[in-house]
């Protein structure tokens, strides 16, 4: 469980991050599913383009297991308003705003002591063309996977967090999760 000082210093840095929901669960709290990989396999234009998502992440028993070590989970939601939801070409790139503040969050965490792993709402977008497979990831050490991508079920997280799936028509919901131990 997380120390409540420590708990307290994280929440008061998070009053000046865009965060619309957050809440704290256990480890265990978070369902994978085959399922969720077999939907990035049929429908994601990313899966196989990019080292944050599968099969580079590994089967979601392996992600499980990374998952696994860690203590407790962090889950939280940005928002970003659209004027057509079903455009990709517009909801898509807000993702690299919600990607920023995962990272801030985590290095609030960081800042703590704590060791973290983030997971995003969507593919990393950090670099312009995605390293994989050719070549290394560019940035290993702070590239966010996709919290899909590890086969983790978002609605029963968000049900489990108490947090809301959707905020309203054209508002993209990202969600954003931080392992900690
Ligand atoms: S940091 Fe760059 S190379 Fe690594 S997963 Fe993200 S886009 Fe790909």
């Amino acid at each position: 469980m997380m120390d409540k000082a420590v708990q307290n210093r994280i929440e008061e840095r998070l009053l000046a991050l865009p965060v619309v929901q957050y809440a704290w669960l256990e480890g265990g709290e978070i369902e994978f599913s085959q399922r969720v990989r077999e939907i990035c396999r049929r429908e994601c234009p990313r899966y196989g383009t990019s080292w944050a998502c599968p099969p580079a992440v590994g089967t979601v028993e392996e992600c499980r297991e990374r998952c696994g070590q860690y203590e407790g989970a962090f889950v939280f939601t940005t928002i970003a308003e659209v004027s057509d939801i079903e455009n990709l070409e517009e909801t898509l790139p807000t993702r690299r705003g919600h990607e920023a503040i995962t990272g801030q969050i985590r290095e609030i965490f960081r800042d703590c002591g704590l060791e973290t792993l983030a997971l995003s709402g969507n593919s990393c977008a950090r670099c312009g063309k995605c390293a994989y497979p050719g070549e290394p990831c560019r940035h290993a050490d702070s590239m966010i996977p996709c919290i899909e991508g590890y086969g983790i079920v978002v609605p029963l997280l968000a049900e489990k967090a108490g947090i809301a799936f959707e905020n309203g028509r054209n508002i993209v919901t990202w969600f954003g999760l931080i392992l900690w131990k």
